[in-house]
């Protein structure tokens, strides 16, 4: 496994000869993300495996590991996700070779092009996200909002505490 992610990938040949790379990649280079982060300072742990597995197919498996720091749509606050990605892709010039990969791998469709390996990444990356970002369970919102509940159920009280006199 080489120390160093290429630019450019171009996956066919790559799993012809069975080529592995490892590296990070800075978050702030995933520019679909960004409109998305609260944060891009961190990078990601990245793994790739191009192969021929024992059927022949040309197939692509990694592994991305790390966080991104999403902004939750409730409180506009950080809410970080961590990432423990792997996806397993079958190499596919065409609709016909799509048709028929296995149950277990989803397509990456090549033109023989090469392509950035950032964008390959970045579609993993994109799939794993949350729709609307929020914060849940052990996680509370920031700021005002957590209060504002708070503040009605001493209403209640408030309401008791005049009724006794
Ligand atoms: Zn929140």
């Amino acid at each position: 496994m080489l120390d160093c992610l290429p630019e450019r990938i171009e996956p066919a040949g790559l799993a012809d000869v069975g080529r592995s790379f490892r590296g990070e990649v800075p978050v702030g280079e995933l520019v679909r993300l960004l409109p998305s982060l609260s944060c891009s300072d961190n990078a990601l742990k990245v793994q790739l495996v191009f192969r021929l597995d024992e059927r022949r197919l040309r197939t692509l498996e990694g592994s991305i590991e790390g966080h991104v720091d999403l902004v939750c749509q409730r409180c506009l606050g950080t809410l970080r996700l961590p990432l423990d990605l792997k996806f397993r892709l079958g190499i596919a010039s065409d609709e016909a070779q799509v048709g028929r990969l296995p149950d277990g791998y989803e397509p990456l469709l090549v033109t023989g092009e090469p392509m950035r390996t950032y964008d390959v990444i970045e579609d993993e990356v994109l799939l794993a996200l949350p729709a609307i970002p929020l914060h849940a369970g052990e996680e509370r919102c920031e700021t005002g909002y957590q209060n504002q509940p708070a503040a009605e159920k001493r209403n209640p009280f408030a309401v008791l505490e005049k009724l006794k006199f």
